[in-house]
């Protein structure tokens, strides 16, 4: 493969460019929709613990606010790169419209190893960030949140940076907030719960009974392990594998999702745990059974494996799991794939309920939020699935399908093409 295809911002066009030539999309339509709308890149001075000042850069992408102010996390890492950031902030625009949400995309990232920052330096880099980007910010404008290396503690320093700047309280300037400044119950396990209402739903329209049905996990962190215990909970599925990146066990007649997650707790591995035989990471992805979640990395189902797979459904928690060559071999032997932005939305979609509660100053129980985020993942995943069925085409494609013509519906509603 050459640079070119590698590039993240590329691929994100090519994916715009296939569902929008399924859905005969306007040219002048097309091509407004394969650009970010703004950009901001800055270069900020942070005061380091020894003294001496060092220059950060960093991005802030809005890519498309046709349907709402700008929704999207913020990454600090050191190869984060302009293109990363489009290719995000491309795919929070289909992500918020394909669950309905009145939102639009972005995304942000500054350029640095926070590993190698202090907690005091990491705070200053978080006010410094804000200082410049703050301006075009805002609960109507745009709205960040945590991503990869930023947590909760960063989403506060910048709330309350912004809030200094601006004079007032607007604490839905970010979400992912901790849970006395404004965060939203129920944010915790939202990714892995709104993939299980999505894997309910499939299995109802395969004719799967998820009552005993077995389910084996790839990756044990926050999307997986709350999709041990969900599925289980939920779905009443069996947990017969798990795996984490120190490698896989599998026990046939099932394990207690809970004792698993205590397990890794407390030994940092999956691996040792009782009554359970060793397989590996690649093995995990191949095992016969009904739901298989990659919960880990992108890329693990290829040209090379997606004929192995025999699970019935795959419910991508994980981005990018699935390559294009492996979707469409994936389509052609009847494997049904849950794609990532639809299956991995229930955190962005409580991001919102987090942005619509600061909104009201008034905040809802758990059980609401639950039910709040069934309704939307419910209805998303039969959107597509429709979509699915009239085009004949993946799930993944008929989730572009339905988010793009919905940022394209009301584009030509504003006027604006
Ligand atoms: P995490 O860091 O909490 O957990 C990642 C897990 O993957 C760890 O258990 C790690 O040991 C395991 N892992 C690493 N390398 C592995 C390998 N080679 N084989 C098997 N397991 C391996 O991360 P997370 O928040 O659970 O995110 C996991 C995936 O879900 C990522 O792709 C992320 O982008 C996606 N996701 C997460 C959220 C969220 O709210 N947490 C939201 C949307 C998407």
């Amino acid at each position: 493969m050459s640079d070119q295809t590698l590039n993240p911002f590329k691929i994100a066009q090519q994916q715009l460019d296939m569902a929008a030539e399924k859905l005969r999309l306007e040219p002048g339509l097309h091509e407004v929709l394969r650009w970010p709308m703004r950009e901001l890149h800055t270069h900020f001075p942070v005061r380091m613990d020894d003294g001496t000042t060092k220059v950060f850069h960093g991005f802030r992408v809005q890519y498309n606010d046709a349907r709402g102010p700008c929704k999207g996390g913020l990454r600090f890492h050191p190869s984060e790169t302009i293109d990363t950031v489009r290719a995000l902030a491309a795919w929070m625009t289909w992500k918020t419209a394909l669950l309905d949400l009145p939102l639009g995309g972005g995304k942000g990232g500054v350029v640095c190893n926070p590993k190698e920052l202090s907690t005091t330096e990491k705070e200053r880099v978080c006010r410094g960030y804000i200082d410049q980007v703050g301006r075009i910010l805002g609960l109507t404008k745009d709205v960040p949140a945590p991503d990869v290396y930023t947590n909760p503690q960063d989403m506060a320093w910048m709330m309350d940076e912004y809030e200094k700047i601006t004079g007032y309280h607007e604490p839905g300037v970010i979400t992912g907030k901790p849970l006395p400044l404004g965060g939203s119950a129920g944010r915790g396990d939202a990714t892995a719960r709104g993939g299980i209402f999505t894997v309910r739903e499939a299995a109802k329209v395969l004719g799967l009974n998820t009552q005993g049905s077995t389910c084996a996990i790839q990756g044990f962190g926050n999307a997986g392990q709350f999709a041990a215990t969900l599925a289980q909970e939920i779905l009443g599925s069996k947990v017969v594998a798990i795996s984490d990146s120190r490698g896989g066990i599998y026990n046939e007649k099932g394990m207690d999702a809970q004792k698993l997650v205590d397990f890794k707790l407390k030994t940092g591995k999956v691996a040792g745990f009782d009554g359970a035989e060793e397989i590996s990471n690649e093995e995990i992805l191949e095992l016969d059974v009904d739901v298989l979640y990659p919960s880990a990395l992108e890329n693990v189902i290829t040209k090379d494996n997606a004929n192995n797979i025999k699970a019935k459904i795959v419910a991508e928690l994980a981005n990018g799991p699935t390559t294009p060559e492996a979707d469409d071999i994936l389509f052609r032997n009847g494997v049904f794939d849950i794609p990532d932005f639809l299956c991995n939305a229930g955190g962005v979609t409580v991001s919102y309920f987090e942005c619509v509660q600061n909104a009201y100053n008034y905040y809802w129980e758990v059980e609401d939020v639950h039910q709040r985020l069934d309704k939307k993942m419910t209805r998303a995943f039969h959107d597509v699935y429709s979509m699915q069925k009239k085009h004949n085409v993946h799930m993944r494609m008929a989730a572009y399908m339905v988010a793009i013509e919905r940022v394209a519906e009301v584009m030509k509603l504003r006027g604006w093409v």
